[in-house]
């Protein structure tokens, strides 16, 4: 066994932190301000500048698996470049890297014909456009996808679609030019293959934005979650995703890597924070004490750091057995860290606020958004308990006659 990552990811590591602290962290404050003055849901120019540098040094699509449109990294190589990244909530972008239209690009390389490949994988790559995916709506248990009660109906060389969604990410964004809709084809066929992805243009009549849902009162702006309406939305049969009734198929497909990404990224978001109560604490003084030589204090962040490490192994393990066996083995293993992972996020993020005091929850630092955008994780692509449910199935299989 290696602990160790090779030259290649080693390299990338170095070149991406030296981005990050030229180029990331010292804009975040300005990303926000140019929001504000510019109007915060006007496409950033500053973000727009940032990922033409990134791109000029080839920081650029790095998630992209080894395909057509280039050599590639595995799991177990990006991992450590997705935490570098998540260490900033504007990081991922940055690199055109960020969910959803990771995922997404993913499924137009999976499952996406050439045509559709040119039309949208191709400016997607680019960071010409951005995308979404439509699948959670509001009346239905959504974290079970076969509730899903969007229609697709086949007419002639059309489909018409109709449904309402919520939660799309991505969905107030001007730069978004292509939904990824899920809806329901057959109400006859098996239960696992009634839905089907169809691609549906932004522009397409009958698709109205009703609004957009904040997080704990952060808007997320520029791009945002957006409640969807699709009313008798028509777009040529040309545009299903690999075949009526996969839906369910793709949607399995598209989660292995998006969720060791999140991972990653969190764990990122806990390495920072965790920096930051170390810097903070090591100058500030309670009755006559440094907060560092408290005892809790040195507490938190001994304990931080184990669950830090242990996160990282488990995830890291994680993309190891998906490189090597694929997703369908490592299904254990990616629910594991998509429920030990954003606990541990959350856990350090808590006390670094805690260590800061009151600046913690402000927007001064990025503590209290992080944990913010980290809480989410417990609920998005599967809440807690379903990878727990899914969890205990597979470890009882092997106790079954
Ligand atoms: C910030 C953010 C971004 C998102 N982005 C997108 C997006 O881009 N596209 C998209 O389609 N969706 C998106 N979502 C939606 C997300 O995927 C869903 O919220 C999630 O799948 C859960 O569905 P639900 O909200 O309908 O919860 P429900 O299905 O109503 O579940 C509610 C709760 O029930 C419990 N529960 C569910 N099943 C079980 C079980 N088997 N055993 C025990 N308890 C259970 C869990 O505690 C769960 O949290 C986003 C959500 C957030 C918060």
């Amino acid at each position: 066994m290696y602990f160790e990552h090779n030259e290649k990811t080693k390299e990338l590591q170095a070149r991406l932190t030296a981005f990050m602290e030229e180029h990331v962290y010292p804009n975040e404050t300005r990303y926000e301000e140019e929001l504000n003055e510019n109007g915060r849901w006007e496409v950033s120019t500053l973000m727009e500048e940032l990922k033409q540098k990134a791109k000029k040094e080839g920081l650029w699509n790095l998630f992209l698996p080894k395909s057509e449109y280039g050599e590639g990294l595995t799991n177990v190589e990006y991992a450590p470049l997705a935490e570098i990244m998540g260490r900033s909530l504007i990081g991922p972008e940055v690199f055109n890297c960020n969910a959803p239209d990771t995922g997404n690009m993913e499924v137009l390389l999976h499952y996406g014909n050439q045509e559709q490949k040119d039309k949208w994988l191709v400016p997607l790559l680019n960071g010409e456009i951005r995308s979404c995916f439509t699948m959670t709506e509001p009346h239905v248990a959504s974290s079970d996808a076969t509730n899903i009660e969007g229609n697709i109906v086949r007419d002639g060389d059309h489909y018409v679609i109709n449904g309402r969604k919520w939660w799309t990410t991505n969905g107030g964004d001007k730069r978004t030019k292509i939904a990824i809709f899920m809806g329901k084809t057959d109400l006859t066929a098996p239960k696992h293959e009634q839905q089907s992805m169809v691609l549906v243009p932004m522009d397409t009549p009958g698709i109205t934005i009703k609004r957009t849902l904040s997080v704990f009162g952060y808007d997320h702006a520029p791009t945002g979650h957006a409640e969807i309406i699709f009313e008798n939305v028509r777009v040529p049969v040309s545009n299903i995703l690999w075949d009526e009734g996969k839906g369910f198929a793709i949607a399995q497909g598209r989660l292995g890597p998006g969720r060791i990404h999140h991972c990653m990224r969190a764990i990122g978001a806990a390495e920072r924070a965790l920096e930051l109560m170390c810097n903070r604490v090591s100058e500030r003084m309670t009755f006559g004490e440094r907060l560092a030589d408290r005892g809790v204090i040195q507490e938190w962040i001994a304990n931080s750091r184990i669950e830090i490490e242990q996160a990282r192994l488990l995830t890291l393990q994680a993309a190891y057995k998906m490189d090597k066996e694929g997703k369908k083995a490592a299904r254990k293993e990616i629910a594991m860290i998509k429920v030990a992972v954003p606990e541990v996020a959350l856990k350090v993020i808590d006390r670094a606020i805690q260590a800061f005091g009151a600046a913690g929850v402000c927007e001064d630092f990025p503590l209290a958004s992080h944990w913010a955008n980290s809480r989410t994780l417990r609920l998005v692509d599967g809440p807690d308990e379903v990878h727990r449910r899914d969890i205990a199935r597979l470890e009882l299989t092997q106790y079954q006659n």
